[in-house]
């Protein structure tokens, strides 16, 4: 195959929290070794979540003629 190139732009995903659905989650600890598990906690209401994975917020790469799609998150449940 041959090599391809795109133009992409950073964009930045944070998570809404689902409690209050106005704070951004943040990770509150290190991710756990043996399940891939990150705490999270909303910054406005303490809320936490757990996520499998994926850590809020992060930096992703979108194409620039992509619209901004929402990201699936793998909740996994506190
Ligand atoms: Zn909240």
């Amino acid at each position: 195959m041959p090599e391809i190139k795109r133009k992409v732009m950073p964009v930045e995903v944070n998570y809404v929290c689902d409690k209050c659905g106005y704070g951004m989650m943040q990770q509150t600890g290190p991710t756990n070794k043996e399940t891939g598990e990150n705490p999270h906690e909303c910054m406005i209401c303490g809320h936490n979540m757990t996520f499998k994975g994926v850590t809020y917020p992060h930096i992703s790469y979108m194409a620039e003629d992509d619209n901004v799609k929402s990201v699936q998150a793998r909740h996994v449940g506190v």
